[in-house]
């Protein structure tokens, strides 16, 4: 490739899938590139949720940009349905159960500390005759829940799969089984992306949104943001009739009726696999919050990396020894997708980070611990 595309992105998952949209429908010339994987990428294996209850309770920032996010999805869905005919099925209204009076205070504490950090989002608690007016399964343990019309679910697959369509619709080209090894800049050419055949890419702006690949290649711009794995696994039963019309924090049922539970948290290193104790905990949790669920079959379970910086919290940077290089990562990136997308991609395009909040550079206090 000799002459320079406007932006390239590393990392075809969904964060940079959405970054890489939105700079195409904004007009740039965009390249995409992906290491075309066959393992569980987060994009492939998680849990569908857009989820804002208690997200970035201690980083308001971060709280305000996650409310932001829930607010713009069903545009978002709006948009990739009209461009490409999928539904990426967008369906609001998440609930979060509670399984004693306890956790219901916790909740109530936890919505009270939402408002006071002026988080603009309504969570209305319900107890558990309210809730049984919603979703009228539950079982005996379960005594209510916490309700938000923002919290909601997408299919990420159908997501995916919507955005790289709507990409190359866009213009935008995607150049898979090209895996990054080496990035170089130089005056003339502008970012010099090499994978381990020297083949190369142009960018005159470059993103790194390789998931848990970015570490190598963050640091060749001289950023380090020390990401880590962090498995997460689910289970999925046979298709049962419907029963569950919301999005919920530990379960949901597809609109093709199989029911996903989930998701673990474990220091599992890179292992992607699963385990007879985790299994059986989420189907407990599944079981105890609509026991109907005994009668149900378990078809597949599986693990997922999660990509976690040490404080948790996203990562927008730009290189300050390259300009016009970025860095952007989340643990929660079907959730942030929709920002990415229609306010971070085109702004990424014309050379800067837009709206994505200044306290998530990579050189704030607390991401490096001693
Ligand atoms: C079990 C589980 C449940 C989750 N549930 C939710 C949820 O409910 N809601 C939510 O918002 N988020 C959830 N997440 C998180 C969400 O899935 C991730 O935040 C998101 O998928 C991250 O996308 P990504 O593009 O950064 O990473 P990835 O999906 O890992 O994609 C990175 C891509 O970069 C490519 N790549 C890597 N290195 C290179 C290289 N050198 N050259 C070229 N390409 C490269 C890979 O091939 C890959 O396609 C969950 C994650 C897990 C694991």
């Amino acid at each position: 490739m000799t002459s320079p595309a406007d932006l390239v992105v590393i990392g075809g998952g969904l964060i940079g899938s959405a970054l890489a949209w939105g700079a195409a429908r904004a007009g740039a010339d965009c390249l995409l590139l992906d290491e075309g994987d066959i393992a569980h990428r987060a994009s492939r294996g998680n849990f569908g949720l857009v989820w804002l209850q208690g997200k970035g309770i201690d980083h308001p920032d971060y709280m305000h940009w996650s409310i932001r996010a829930g607010r713009r999805w069903p545009e978002l869905a709006r948009i990739l349905g009209e461009e490409t005919g999928i539904d990426v099925g967008w369906r609001g209204g998440g609930l979060h159960f509670c399984c004693s009076e306890a956790e219901r205070e916790q909740r109530r504490a936890l919505i009270a500390r939402t408002r006071a950090a002026g988080g603009d989002i309504r969570i209305e608690l319900l107890d558990r005759d309210a809730l049984r007016q919603l979703v009228p399964g539950i079982g005996p343990e379960v005594a209510g829940a916490s309700l938000s019309n923002l919290d909601g679910e997408v299919s990420p697959l159908f997501t995916l799969r919507a955005l790289q369509q709507g990409f190359r619709a866009h213009g935008g080209r995607l150049l898979v089984n090209f895996t990054a090894s080496r990035i170089g800049h130089d005056p003339r050419r502008g970012f010099v992306v090499q994978d381990a055949a020297r083949r190369e890419v142009l960018g005159r702006r470059l993103v790194i949104a390789a998931g848990l690949g970015a570490n190598d290649l963050a640091r060749q711009i001289g950023l380090e943001p020390r990401l880590m794995p962090e498995r997460g696994q689910i289970v999925v039963t046979d298709r049962v009739a419907p029963f569950l019309h919301h999005p919920a924090s530990a379960i949901r049922q597809t609109r093709e009726g199989t029911v996903l539970l989930g998701s673990t948290h474990e220091d599992a290193g890179f292992s992607t696999g699963t385990d007879v104790d985790a299994i059986s905990r989420l189907c407990r949790i599944g079981t105890r919050l609509f026991p109907a669920l005994r009668n149900a079959r378990l078809v597949r379970a599986w693990g997922a990396l999660r990509i976690m910086s040490p404080d948790g919290l996203p990562i927008y940077d730009e290189a300050s020894d390259f300009p016009g290089g970025f860095l952007v990562t989340c643990h929660s990136g079907v959730t942030l997708a929709s920002l990415h997308a229609l306010e971070l991609g085109p702004a990424l395009a014309q050379g800067h980070l837009g709206p994505a909040p200044q306290s998530l550079r990579s050189n704030r206090v607390g991401l490096h611990p001693a």
